[in-house]
């Protein structure tokens, strides 16, 4: 099954959402006049994007969590489920039973990776699991019920959620989870609620990154070889080297220094 992210609802005006949530903070307006200006456009679009944009900038978090998405996944497996639902905070999941539902005929769906496919094992992931699928159909036969005959189901069997998360809560796990160290299955569904938030709110959307993102914190602070070993690596600093920099500059030591020195402290 491919993996499916359908965008269902949203905040109706992520952005008026988001510039309420800030403006009441830092205005001597009440949340009715700032209202009443965005109505007679005393406060145009333009004017509330700028103003958010700028927040954006900040650390100023608690405002994102005011602005809600809500998707449909499905196609996705247990393993990445398993994953999914260690996120505790600013997200709500409701995901498929297997104690309610009951697969019929032994099949059930499941996802095979790329390298498994790449490898040439993929007949025997599904002969594997035909013999599981015909065992778990004989199980129900017998009366086992369907919570206990799941026991034998794989990482690899697909689910279906339907979640709703706020705007902060996004944009933790695209920091963490489009990041080329997250799994493969993860990445995509994050990229593919990224797209979906794009199309409906292309300035919010842009802003969910891998968190060395220079919309987010622009460097990678995982380990260093991990950093070697990353494609974005080659465009995002490692943490320290900034720091090495950092020191260096504090030192007096980058005065003199032509840049074959600086690359040289860049890779200390
Ligand atoms: C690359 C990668 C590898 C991983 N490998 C493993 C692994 O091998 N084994 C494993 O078990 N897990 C693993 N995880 C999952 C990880 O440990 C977390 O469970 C997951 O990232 C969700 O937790 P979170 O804190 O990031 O986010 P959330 O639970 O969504 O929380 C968001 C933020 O809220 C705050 N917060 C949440 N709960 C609390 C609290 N109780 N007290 C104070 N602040 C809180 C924190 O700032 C947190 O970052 C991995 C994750 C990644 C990205």
């Amino acid at each position: 099954m491919p993996i499916e992210v359908t965008l269902i609802d949203h905040t109706k005006d992520p952005i008026r959402a988001l510039y309420m949530a800030y403006r009441v903070c830092y205005s001597a307006l009440t949340p009715e006049q700032v209202l009443a200006r965005i109505a007679d456009e005393r406060i145009s679009h333009e004017k509330m994007l700028e103003f958010v944009e700028a927040r954006l900038q900040t650390g100023h978090m608690s405002p994102l969590e005011q602005v809600v998405f809500e998707f449909g996944i499905s196609g996705v497996s247990r393993a990445f489920s398993h994953q999914f639902v260690r996120h505790r905070i600013g997200i709500s999941f409701e995901q498929q039973s297997q104690r309610y539902v009951t697969y019929q005929g032994g099949e059930f769906p499941y996802s095979v990776p790329r390298t498994v496919q790449q490898a040439g094992l993929a007949d025997d992931m599904a002969a594997l699991f035909a013999e599981a699928g015909a065992l778990y159909e004989k199980m129900v036969a017998a009366g086992v019920p369907a919570e206990d005959a799941r026991f034998l189901l794989p990482n690899a069997t697909n689910t279906n959620f339907k979640i709703t998360v706020n705007f902060a809560a996004l944009l933790h796990i695209a920091d963490l989870r489009l990041c080329t160290r997250a799994q493969w299955e993860f990445r995509k569904v994050v990229s593919l609620m990224r797209a979906a938030v794009v199309r409906v709110a292309p300035e919010l959307g842009r802003t969910l990154q891998p968190k060395c993102g220079e919309r987010r914190m622009g460097y990678c602070d995982e380990d260093y070889d991990a950093w070697e070993a990353c494609p974005i690596g080659r465009k995002r600093p490692h943490k320290s080297d900034l720091f090495n920099l950092y020191n260096a500059y504090r030192r007096g030591e980058l005065a003199d220094l032509d840049a074959a020195d600086m690359e040289l402290i860049a890779s200390e």
